[in-house]
């Protein structure tokens, strides 16, 4: 799947440019698929999406300079081993 923003393509779909033509039957006929593209959209269902966060995991040392845990550069939250994804605030890690 691949989440687009909706609105912004309407926009450059209401905006196509269609040059005057002397063939009345294929401007009617670009018309008529604008409208039937702008009709898909407006009818298409919508699924919650937010942001990809993206973080990093910090080295965590304790006063003797030993390696004790890995901190997620998003929420600070503290881990005892490092992931793909922070398990407190779902950042990404790079
Ligand atoms: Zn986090």
């Amino acid at each position: 799947m691949k989440l687009i923003d909706c609105n912004e393509t309407l926009r450059k779909v209401e905006q196509i440019p269609f040059i005057a033509n002397e063939n009345k039957a294929f401007h009617e006929g670009c018309r008529y698929m604008q409208k039937k593209v702008l009709r898909i959209f407006h009818e298409s269902k919508s699924v919650d999406a937010e942001p990809v966060r993206h973080g990093h995991w910090i080295d965590g040392f304790d006063t003797d300079g030993i390696l004790i845990d890995y901190d997620c550069s998003v929420c600070n939250m503290a881990n005892d081993e490092t992931s793909n994804y922070c398990p407190n605030c779902g950042a990404k890690m790079l």
